[in-house]
């Protein structure tokens, strides 16, 4: 997609700093990284998002995430990683062409703070059965 971003990364039409490449997939450093070793890995086929993505491409992305966590914790050894993948820009995308974040976690002031405001009282088990009635009606 001539406008994307991450596309001419792939391309190789503007800069980037490569982790890991094969058919499918590319893989590398974050511009503004949280933490060190902070990768971003996208497909080479331009997809939008995890709504958009064929299974051919998830299968071929995913195949590739061990090769790249195991290859920073080798490097830096932290504690824990996160991944990351943000869809649509009220979870946070900035960049419209799928990316899976990985984010090395060192200690509690590296950055990155999750938490989790869980609402366990409300959903009830009724609730959750209502819920994944739901979930399932829209599976295809
Ligand atoms: P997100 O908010 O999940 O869409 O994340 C987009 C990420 O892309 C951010 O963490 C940016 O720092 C990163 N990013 C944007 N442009 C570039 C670039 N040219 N090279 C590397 N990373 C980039
Ligand atoms: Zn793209």
């Amino acid at each position: 997609m001539s406008d994307c971003i991450f596309c001419k990364i792939v391309d190789g039409s503007i800069p980037s700093t490569k982790i890991y490449e094969d058919e499918n997939v590319y893989a590398f450093m974050d511009v503004a990284p949280l933490t060190k070793g902070h990768t971003l890995l996208v497909p080479k086929q331009h997809v939008k998002d995890l709504f958009e993505m064929p299974e051919d491409v998830a299968r071929n992305l995913y195949a590739a995430a061990p090769k790249i966590a195991n290859a920073i914790r080798s490097a830096f050894n932290p504690q824990g990683m996160n991944t990351v993948n943000n869809n649509g820009s009220f979870a946070g995308q900035t960049v419209f062409h799928y990316h899976l974040h990985f984010i090395p976690r060192y200690d509690e002031t590296d950055g990155l703070k999750i938490k989790w405001d869980t609402k366990q009282s409300e959903f009830t088990n009724d609730v959750l059965q209502t819920v994944a009635e739901q979930i399932r009606a829209n599976l295809n």
